[in-house]
């Protein structure tokens, strides 16, 4: 736990989330600001700031659940395909220093950028 992480707070409670999925090690909720309808956030429940951090357990589970979450979100939200993806650390546009993976719904000709 982290005091003044935002995903910590999540996972503890003290912010509300729209969880999706939940289990010992990993939580998915819905982002905030979404990209697309059913845009989910998969973070391991333990604060770790970039991938390499993360224990090989905790990140198997995290796999697993994305995994498993993908294709239950696209048929939730009807989409034709997703991009699954990690921004690892600050220079690559991490703004929420917890690892989070981001599964974003896409839409035949939505011309969107993830
Ligand atoms: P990053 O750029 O770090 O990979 O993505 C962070 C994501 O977290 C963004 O898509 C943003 O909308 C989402 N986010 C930031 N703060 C909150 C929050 O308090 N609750 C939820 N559900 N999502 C958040
Ligand atoms: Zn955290």
């Amino acid at each position: 736990m982290s005091e003044d992480c935002i995903f910590c707070q999540i996972v503890n409670g003290e912010i509300p989330a729209r969880t999706v999925y939940e289990d010992d090690d990993v939580l998915a909720f819905l982002d905030a600001n979404p990209l697309a309808p059913g845009h989910t956030l998969v973070i391991p429940k333990e604060h770790r700031e970039t991938l390499d951090e993360v224990p090989p357990e905790p990140g198997e589970m995290m796999f697993a659940a994305i995994h498993y979450l993908t294709p239950i979100v696209e048929d939730v939200v009807d989409a034709d395909a997703t991009n699954i993806g990690f921004n690892n650390g600050e220079a690559a546009g991490q703004e929420v220093p917890h690892v989070h993976g981001h599964i974003i719904p896409r839409f035949e000709g939505d011309g969107g950028q993830p």
